[in-house]
């Protein structure tokens, strides 16, 4: 977000820059002009999307572009239900701009306020075994490289940098618009409730795979675990929405209210913490209901926090899982943030989290006012040891001699981006770190 008097700052208070430059390009046209002037001045140029990243990725110290102007759809491919939106396109923008055409995007994470850009460039997931991050869902894109020329990809032009371009960290160039492939409008089934963790982990694996979209939330110092089990139906399912007002209670109310309560105590009680989670666990949701697919997956966020999350090889997540439950029994503080467990499949845009492997994904979190040093870095050591990979937009320690051998295409998008942007105009201090200067 950017206040008058330049000030940008992430959505979690973790970053903050006051750039050179603020630009609001309406067209492609005025991005490559941002690009070449920027280059004219020897200035760095980023774009950025919502802001929602955890780390440095999107800090933009030289011209910073905010791509809310360059939104919504170019055109529509309805035999192949394939649509081409602009960069900035908001994700809770998108299922309008579907609807009328009967079309959905296949999967989604957790919250829907980020670009389409943002969220693809960092590797943005849901869950679901059968499916892959919202990056595997593009099929084009055109980017303005640093030499403010356009660069198309797609099945006829330079297809085989779509697995590059596709997940770019925003180190390649300044995504201009990207195809969708989209899948028939459909209607998701939620059943979500507080089951014993131990019987969750006996049946670890079955548990993601028999379910369209499983995922379960533990709440540490307590025995349970809120599983959330999602069923694809036809669009023409009869669906039970939640009535708005217990949505309002369930999400707003219990969700976000009672959890900011948590953290508000966690920070001045520590002691009360377990006790209040237990509580949590009880209240927090315990409902079915149906609705069309974007407002199942998609919930509001309220509380502010801070997050670090690792993708492991689903064959090991459940030792992974074990081990950060050692990481919370022995950490000195109350944990006050439930825990999320997530699976992929495996995808081949060359520097995501599922690269060529099906993964479990593993994220904590901390109230944003606490410091989460500590306990980040005691999970971080765990899932390391289990190979783990850290999502791009989530607070992590890693570095280029690290990554590298965690991808092994970790070599070809460094050449990628020698040959795009050879004088590293999209450069900021993250992507030194986690690509090389
Ligand atoms: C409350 C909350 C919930 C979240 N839930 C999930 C979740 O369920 N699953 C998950 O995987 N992640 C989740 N995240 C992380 C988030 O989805 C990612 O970090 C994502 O990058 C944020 O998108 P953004 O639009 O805010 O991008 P930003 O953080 O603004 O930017 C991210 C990167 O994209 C680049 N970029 C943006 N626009 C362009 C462009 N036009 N061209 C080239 N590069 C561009 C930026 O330069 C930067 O490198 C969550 C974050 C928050 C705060």
């Amino acid at each position: 977000m950017t206040r008058p008097g330049g000030l940008w700052q992430n959505w979690s208070r973790t970053e903050r820059v006051r750039p050179q430059r603020v630009e609001y390009p309406p067209t492609v046209a005025a991005v490559r002009r941002s690009v070449v002037a920027a280059a004219a001045r020897g200035l760095p140029i980023k774009a950025v999307g919502a802001g929602h990243s955890f780390t440095g990725i999107a800090v933009s110290p030289g011209v910073l572009l905010e791509l809310d102007d360059l939104s919504g759809l170019v055109s529509v491919d309805r035999e192949q239900s394939r649509v081409r939106i602009l960069a900035g396109t908001r994700l809770h923008r998108i299922p309008g701009l579907l609807a009328p055409y009967g079309l959905a995007m296949e999967n989604l994470g957790d919250i829907d306020r980020q670009s389409i850009a943002g969220a693809i460039s960092t590797g943005t997931h849901g869950t679901g075994s059968r499916f892959g991050g919202i990056a595997t869902q593009i099929v084009g894109a055109t980017l303005v490289t640093a030499d403010g020329e356009l660069l198309t990809v797609d099945d006829e032009e330079n297809p085989e940098l779509l697995p590059a371009v596709a997940l770019g960290l925003g180190a390649l160039g300044i995504l201009v618009d990207v195809t969708i492939q989209c899948v028939p409008a459909f209607v998701v089934q939620a059943v979500e409730r507080p089951e014993p963790l131990d019987d969750v982990l006996a049946h670890l694996e079955e548990r993601f795979a028999d379910a369209d979209h499983f995922e379960f939330y533990w709440f540490p110092h307590t025995d349970v675990a809120l599983t959330k089990t999602n069923t694809r139906l036809p669009a023409d399912t009869l669906t039970a929405p939640q009535p708005l007002l217990a949505r309002w209670v369930d999400d707003i109310l219990v969700g976000n209210g009672v959890h900011q309560a948590v953290c508000s105590v966690g920070r001045t009680v520590p002691a009360a913490v377990p006790a209040i989670n237990r509580l949590s666990a009880k209240v927090w949701g315990d409902r079915s209901f149906s609705d069309a697919s974007h407002r199942v997956f998609a919930t509001a966020r309220g509380v502010r926090f801070r997050e670090m999350e690792y993708a492991v090889p689903v064959d090991r997540l459940g030792d992974a899982f074990r081990g950060l439950q050692r990481v919370v029994a022995e950490h000195g503080r109350p944990i006050e943030f439930p825990v999320e467990v997530r699976t992929a499949a495996a995808d081949d845009r060359w520097m995501s989290t599922a690269y060529g492997r099906a993964s479990g994904y593993i994220a904590v979190h901390r109230y944003w006012r606490a410091d989460p040093t500590a306990y980040f870095a005691a999970v971080e050591e765990v899932m390391r040891a289990h190979g783990g990979r850290p999502h791009w937009g989530k607070m992590h320690t890693q570095d280029a001699a690290s990554l590298r051998a965690l991808y092994p295409r970790f070599d070809d998008f460094v050449a990628l981006r020698d040959r795009l942007d050879p004088q590293r105009r999209f450069r900021n201090a993250y992507l030194d770190r986690v690509l090389g200067g």
